[in-house]
């Protein structure tokens, strides 16, 4: 099987971070709209997303939110290829995460607070969490 990757720009990265931290101490979520086949996907917009949970161990994206959020991928002729949030620990999915990965079968991009790392996700055909390679590419 090929391994699968997303392709991000170094300043989407920076604008991630930062959504991350001014969040804080609660966790951040965004929308990343992009192109690609199902090994290579670049992301080409990123949309904050308001965390209604207000929560430091999990997030929220309302429904009105997620609506607007496909209107916008569908007018600019994008998919929403990856869900971005914030965790204060380690940047893997927790168990919510896991059965909304299993819901949104999209990539999963945990920003890491406290070790200021990305790590991605996705289930495989198995059902298995598998993570995926980012691959930062300069502006
Ligand atoms: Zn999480």
């Amino acid at each position: 099987m090929d391994q699968e990757y997303i392709l991000i720009l170094h300043s989407h990265l920076d604008t991630l971070e930062r959504l991350a931290i001014d969040k804080l101490p609660n966790e951040s979520c965004a929308i990343l709209l992009g192109k690609g086949s199902s090994n290579k996907r670049v992301v080409e917009y990123i949309l904050p997303m308001n965390n209604s949970s207000h929560s430091s161990i999990e997030f929220t994206i309302d429904a009105d939110d997620l609506y607007h959020a496909y209107n916008k991928a569908r007018l600019m002729n994008l998919d929403i290829i990856a869900i971005f949030h914030s965790h204060p620990s380690q940047p893997i999915p927790s168990y919510m995460d896991k059965i909304f990965m299993l819901i949104n079968p999209v990539i999963w991009i945990i920003y890491s607070t406290s070790s200021h790392t990305f790590k991605a996700f996705t289930f495989d055909k198995l059902d298995q969490i598998q993570e995926i390679r980012i691959l930062p590419i300069k502006d």
